[in-house]
């Protein structure tokens, strides 16, 4: 069983959502499929999905505005909250120690996040690809994890490029994140990769070792481009 998230970052409609929901509804699968929408779109309408949010405040309430609380995400429907995506590190100027902050005030409210590590290509340039993965987990990562996080490696010079790392590389980063997790006292997270993911690749891609999912970005706005997707994995 596999755990596949899609991120329609600030793209779609309710009314997309809802000719995804109904499709995803026909889909034969035990694979954990999950739905991370713009705020606007969470709904408890979902035919049963799961939804998630992409980014989420690290305060509890008050005088952020804009801002909006795990809490309310869960009052939404939210099941799932990514946190720490490149595109909020890039242009939010997130670090690991906002994006920790951010993963543990989900985990009160009950809210599972999506913790999201990654390399940029001036990183992997430098050769520091592996020291970026190893530190991005461990100060990314709250102490209390309750048990719920997911961790999500993405190359960051992959994603939206089309571009992916070789399968060796893939299977590199992943058995670091592993042996990262299982010294934190975490062996058994779900570690799912993202980046450029299609029908095409997803199945070679999950059948690498230690990689338990994937988080696709473009390829989860049409059901035609999700759905081989969740169906490449039994
Ligand atoms: C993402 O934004 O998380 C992502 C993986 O994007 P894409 O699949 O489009 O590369």
């Amino acid at each position: 069983m596999k755990f596949i998230a899609g991120n329609w970052k600030m793209n779609g409609s309710a009314a997309a959502l809802k000719n995804m929901t109904s499709a995803l509804r026909d889909v034969d699968t035990k694979n954990t499929v999950v739905l991370c929408v713009p705020f606007t779109m969470l709904t408890h309408d979902t035919d049963g999905v799961a939804l998630g949010a992409q980014d989420v405040s690290a305060h509890d309430h008050g005088a952020y505005t804009g801002e909006v609380s795990a809490q309310m995400l869960k009052d939404a429907g939210a099941r799932y909250v990514i946190v720490g995506h490149s595109e909020r590190r890039q242009y939010h100027d997130e670090t690991n120690d906002i994006v920790r902050d951010k993963a543990a005030a989900a985990i009160e409210a009950g809210i599972t996040p999506i913790i999201c590590v990654g390399e940029t290509m001036d990183e992997k340039q430098a050769g520091k690809t592996m020291a970026i993965i190893e530190s991005g987990v461990r100060e990314s990562v709250p102490t209390d994890t309750n048990g719920k996080i997911v961790i999500a490696y993405e190359p960051r010079w992959a994603i939206g490029a089309g571009l992916t790392p070789t399968a060796a590389e893939i299977a590199e980063a992943h058995t670091l994140i592993a042996k990262t997790l299982e010294s934190m006292g975490l062996a058994g997270t779900p570690v799912l990769y993202g980046a450029s993911v299609k029908g095409s690749n997803a199945a070679e891609i999950m059948s690498i070792p230690n990689v338990d999912g994937v988080l696709v970005g473009g390829a989860s706005l049409k059901p035609d481009d999700f759905i081989p997707i969740i169906t490449s994995m039994k």
